[in-house]
């Protein structure tokens, strides 16, 4: 089965669900496949307060209802499937879905999103929801005065430390190495504040606690002959280690930045090959935000439809 659309979004985060609402209320008739986690990573989330137009709060698999259902008003057609293969060298673009049939389309908005790493100990998922987070701009309001840990050395790492010891007591960066990986001003931001206690050499062996993170079981010098398991009590559980972006299907068709983010043609969303937009956490290492993805996504459709009119299409 082929099938030619004027706009193909991949994907169903904020980003794209943004796209398909601009998309659709432009006549573009977008097509919206919804890839493996309907609704992004917004669905692993409880409650979402920083996205304003909701005063009280909302959870995040309840938001992505509320977008999906704005883009579907005006027309969107949203399926669910994975695009599995694309085609960028040809007009129109060739996107393959579920390995199993392929989809033409004048433009495609790339929406993919990105997917936190985890350290894969069973007590990640045991604790999921409980204590366990990936976003401390999501969840740290939750931590108020009390006593968190952030895995991870890098600029993430550091930045979620350093917003974590606004609201909690006390903050621990569990480190690998003997030091950080992160940038010189992000390092000593870390080292002169006095609410972070970093603890270098300290590998995750789980986590523990009754109805929730309690806290968490650490070996200090892994392999070394002075190796020490040290116990650290803390309330939150922040996992900084690093994103994926989800782009290994346009690896060879769209140029990627050094980590395998989507390169665009910044202030815009244009990718390197025409008709190609990125929009959101594939194409944003920095902010991470549903607001910010969700702003990228209407740029994404407003490109998409310029480039459509300009070309006739
Ligand atoms: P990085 O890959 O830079 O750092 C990941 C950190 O997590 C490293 O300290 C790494 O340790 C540690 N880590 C990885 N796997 C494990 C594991 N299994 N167990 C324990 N620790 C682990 O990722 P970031 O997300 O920090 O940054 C990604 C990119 O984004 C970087 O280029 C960064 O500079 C950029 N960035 C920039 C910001 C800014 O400019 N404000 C803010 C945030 C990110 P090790 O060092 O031992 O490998």
């Amino acid at each position: 089965m082929s099938k030619k659309v004027r706009c193909l979004i991949i994907g169903s985060g904020p980003a794209g669900y943004t796209a398909a609402i601009y998309a659709s209320r432009a006549n573009l008739e977008p097509v919206l496949y919804e890839g493996m986690q309907p609704g992004g990573q917004l669905t692993t989330t409880t409650e979402v307060e920083n996205f304003p137009g909701y005063p009280e709060g909302i959870t995040g698999p309840e938001m992505m209802e509320d977008f999906k259902k704005q883009a579907q008003r005006y027309g969107a057609d949203i399926r669910m499937g994975r695009a599995t293969a694309v085609d960028f060298s040809v007009s129109p673009k060739k996107v393959t879905i579920d390995n199993e049939f392929e989809i033409e389309a004048d433009t495609v908005i790339i929406s993919t999103g990105a997917t936190a790493k985890y350290l894969g100990i069973p007590d990640e998922t045991k604790y999921a929801g409980q204590g366990v987070s990936a976003c401390a701009t999501c969840d740290g309001f939750f931590y108020r005065n009390k006593s968190v840990a952030v895995v991870g050395g890098g600029d993430t790492a550091c930045e979620e430390a350093t917003y974590l010891s606004g609201l909690a007591s006390k903050v621990y960066m569990i480190v690998r190495k003997d030091h950080l990986r992160a940038s010189q001003i992000m390092q000593e931001r870390v080292m002169n504040n006095p609410k972070i206690e970093i603890l270098f050499e300290h590998n995750t062996l789980g986590l523990f606690g009754e109805n929730g993170v309690e806290g968490v079981h650490l070996v200090k010098r892994l392999g070394e002959p002075d190796e020490e398991k040290v116990d650290i009590a803390v309330d939150g559980f922040f996992l900084a280690i690093g994103h994926h972006p989800n782009t290994d299907i346009f690896k060879g068709q769209l140029e990627l930045d050094s980590v395998g983010y989507i390169e665009t043609k910044h202030p815009s969303t244009h990718t390197s090959v025409e008709g190609v937009y990125a929009s959101g956490d594939v194409a944003d290492s920095l902010y991470r935000q549903a607001v910010t993805a969700a702003g990228t996504g209407c740029r994404a459709a407003m490109d998409a439809e310029r480039y459509l009119s300009e070309k006739g299409l």
